[in-house]
């Protein structure tokens, strides 16, 4: 597997890697990598003839109080986990690379980026859809693979790849891929690793209060009262506070008050001893 630091050296190895027409997957991360971001790898490496990773842990999409510097980085490790995955070329940016002095652009999408985590993280999905439409310019792949996991965030670059009438890679051509689970149901991700032990054990709570309430949704409990009992049942297992707890239409992520035979999606995200976590599954109508 090459490294690339340099856009120079990225265009060079990409360049040899297309040559003879082969396919190419990008599959972007902040790094910290687990084994949600490799079924990614390993999903990409089954659709695509070369995978090329990202890892740039991007300060735009970060707030003021949030976790940038704290973001855990570990690049050695990270490359080794992707080589062994067969990944082809690694690209690893410096911030200054990324966002050189006089960079003025902001690439804004409406709509399914407002409300759930783009209420509570203003700039945050501003932030991803820059950086991602970055990345496939400069990887141009034929294919990208996003995880379900950030679902309000695949939402947001499909609907940008969509209406900025991207061809490499084409809406239709950004896949997302379930949400790896851990084996007691919480979802794989980079922060779980600032839980404590008590917190850690605590969080599992999250997938099985959401599945409960999902049960009972589409057996036709009142969607507010159901919402609600998942609240007090993460805030009574330990978890300090609920910043959302939605039903919301697949597609529009538009807050449901019933099913209407469309598909439906819950999405929450709420906090544990000061980490933020969040997920969703289907819900079907
Ligand atoms: P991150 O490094 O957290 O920005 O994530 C990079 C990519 O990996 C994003 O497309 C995420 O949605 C995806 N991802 C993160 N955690 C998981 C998971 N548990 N299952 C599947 N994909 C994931």
């Amino acid at each position: 597997m090459q490294t690339a630091h340099s856009l120079d050296v990225l265009r060079t190895n990409v360049s040899k890697l297309r040559s003879g027409g082969a396919r190419i997957g990008l599959v972007p991360t902040m790094g910290a990598l687990h084994e949600g971001h490799l079924t990614l790898v390993r999903r990409a490496l089954e659709e695509c003839d070369a995978v090329v990773a990202s890892i740039f842990v991007n300060p735009t999409q970060f707030g003021p109080n949030e976790d940038l510097d704290a973001y855990p980085r570990q690049l050695a490790q990270d490359a080794a986990m992707l080589e062994s995955e067969g990944c082809a070329l690694l690209w690893a940016p410096e911030a200054s690379e990324m966002y050189p002095d006089g960079f003025v652009t902001n690439i804004a999408v409406t709509g399914v980026s407002e409300g759930l985590c783009g209420a509570d993280r203003p700039g945050h999905f501003d932030g991803v859809a820059t950086v991602v439409n970055k990345l496939f310019n400069q990887v141009l792949p034929d294919m990208a693979f996003f995880g379900e996991k950030d679902f309000q965030q695949l939402a947001v670059i499909r609907s940008m790849a969509r209406d900025l009438n991207l061809s490499l890679p084409h809406v239709h051509s950004i896949i997302g891929v379930p949400t790896v689970r851990e084996a007691d149901g919480l979802a794989m991700s980079s922060r779980n690793r600032y839980l404590s032990k008590a917190n850690r054990q605590a969080a599992a709570i999250l997938p099985r209060a959401m599945k409960s309430a999902i049960a009972a949704i589409e057996a036709g409990s009142d969607v507010a009262s159901c919402l609600t009992q998942l609240e007090g049942a993460l805030i009574e297992a330990g978890f300090d506070s609920v910043d959302y707890a939605v039903l919301a239409d697949a597609t529009s992520l538009k807050a449901l008050e019933r099913l209407g035979g469309k598909p439906a999606r819950l999405l929450v995200a709420a906090r544990i001893g000061g980490t933020r976590l969040i997920d969703n599954m289907a819900v079907s109508s």
